[in-house]
This record gives C-alpha cells, structure tokens and sequence, in this order.
C-alpha cells in the first residue's frame, strides 16, 4: 500500500514550552489513525503541523511525492513556502472541532467554496458534486440553510462533506464529535464510519474509544509530545502497554 502522509521527528515549541518533541506517523492508503491522549498531550498541534497550520520547528514530513524538511524549508522565501504550503493543503481536507463553517455561506456555499476559489474548477461541476456529498452525509434537504440554522451534528456531517469537496488525499479530524450534545454523537461517528468503509485515509484525533477500538486499523498514544504507544486497536486496547496508556484509558469510557 502506498504511503500518503509521513511525518518524522516533529517538534514544535510555543515560546520556551516544548508542545511536540518527537511526533510523527505514517499514513498509508485507506488508514484510519486514532490519535488519542490526555488532554494538552499535543494531539491538536501534531495534526495543525501536518498542514502548515502551525508551522513546525523542525521534521521531516512527506506527501506523496513532495516531501519537505521542516529546517531547509523555513529558509526558503514567504512566496516559496506559500506556493508549498497551498500544494499541501489541496490535498488534505481537515474537520475541527467547532465545526467553523462559514456563518454567512448556505451549507451548499460552504461545500463548493474550496473547490471553486481555490482549485478554480467550473462552479457547476462542484455544485453537483457538493450535492452529492451532501446527500452522503444525509444533508441533501439541507443545501440551502446557513450553519446556525443546522443543529451541531448537522453542521458537522456538512464540515465533512466540505472537506471531502476537494477530493483530499487524506482526511484529519481534531476531535470531530467532542464539542456535541452526546444524542448528536452518532451521527457523525456513522459518517465517518462510512468513509473508512469506502477507503478514505483518515487521522482522527478523538476521545471515543469505541471509534478507535471498532474502526480505525492503527492507534497512536500521544503523551507529552511524542509516541509512547502504539498498535493495532487489539494491542493498544490489551491490558499491556505503558502505565501512562493504562491509567488514560481509566479516564475515558470504551
Ligand atoms: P491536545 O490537543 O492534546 O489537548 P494541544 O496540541 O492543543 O493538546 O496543546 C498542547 C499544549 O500546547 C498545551 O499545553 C497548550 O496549551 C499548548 N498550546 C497549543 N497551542 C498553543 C499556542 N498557539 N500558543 C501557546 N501554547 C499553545
Ligand atoms: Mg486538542
């Protein structure tokens, strides 16, 4: 299988607080990652560093075919590492926690801002498209209502259609279903459930145990910015494993 995102040796420090000392994963096509850990552990950055949201001090991460060294690339001009930087962020669709769909954009404009102002593809093409997605997360009523009129799962399974508008190659999801009402839980987790099962790649940082037990292929433990575990879900759920994963997996149900 073929690698679509690697990440090497990330650290990133904010001021004199180390945040990411020794991060990374390695992402291959149809994986689905669940990146879990206490609360502050990193998790957040690790996943803003693989898209330039935050620019990290120093790694190595690969695309495909475009692989960057965190040190040579932040001596390269503010042009030359905005040119990268956007080639890297077409190819990742990214789902936050607060959903952050543009309030003043329709569920439909959100879905097809991307691919239109960014990918300049025909605006037709990508309202079709966008229909379709939105049918795939049960939203296709829906097309024309802004966010706040969209209960928060609602909103979510459209941030994943939007996200999914530009054809990614690897989808990162920061806690997607953490700041829900726990009825609105399921839906999105269904959602998600559906695009592992059709292939997608997936680095899901989350807190629901059961997603990462069921369905992700690999789980990663994150503690104090780097990896000090990691499996399959059968090894990392074992009764095994450093004490620091055993004591987490106490704080959270599964
Ligand atoms: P997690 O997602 O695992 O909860 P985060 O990556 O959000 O962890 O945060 C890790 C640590 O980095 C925390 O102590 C947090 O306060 C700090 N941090 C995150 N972002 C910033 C920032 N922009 N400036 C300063 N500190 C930050
Ligand atoms: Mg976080």
């Amino acid at each position: 299988m073929s690698i679509v995102l690697s990440a090497r040796g990330i650290v990133k420090s904010f001021g004199a607080k180390t945040v990411l000392r020794d991060m990374g994963v390695t992402a291959h096509r149809g994986d689905v990652i669940a990146l879990i850990g206490a609360s502050g552990s990193g998790k957040s950055t690790f996943l803003r560093c693989l898209n330039f949201l935050e620019m990290p001090d120093s790694g190595e991460l690969d695309f495909g075919n475009d692989q960057i060294d965190v040190a040579t690339f932040r001596k390269l001009s503010a042009r030359e590492r905005n040119r990268r930087i956007n080639a890297v962020r077409r190819n990742i669709g990214m789902v936050f926690q607060s959903f952050n769909l543009w309030s003043s954009k329709t569920l439909l404009e959100n879905v097809i801002e991307a691919p239109v102002h960014v990918h300049g593809r025909p605006r037709q093409e990508c309202i079709e498209q966008a229909e379709g997605l939105l049918a795939s997360v049960g939203l296709a009523s829906f097309r024309d209502y802004y966010p706040k009129q969209l209960s928060g799962g609602q909103q979510q399974r459209g941030a994943i259609a939007r996200a999914l508008a530009i054809n990614p190659s690897v989808l990162l999801f920061d806690e997607p279903t953490s700041a829900l009402d726990p009825e609105l839980v399921n839906e999105v987790l269904q959602v998600m459930q559906k695009l592992a099962d059709s292939g997608s790649t997936m680095l899901v940082v989350t807190h629901e145990m059961a997603f990462a037990r069921n369905v992700s292929n690999k789980v990663i433990f994150c503690e104090n910015g780097s990896i000090s575990a990691s499996g399959t879900p059968t090894e990392i759920f074992s009764k095994e494993g450093p004490a620091a994963l055993r004591k987490f997996m106490t704080t959270v149900s599964h």
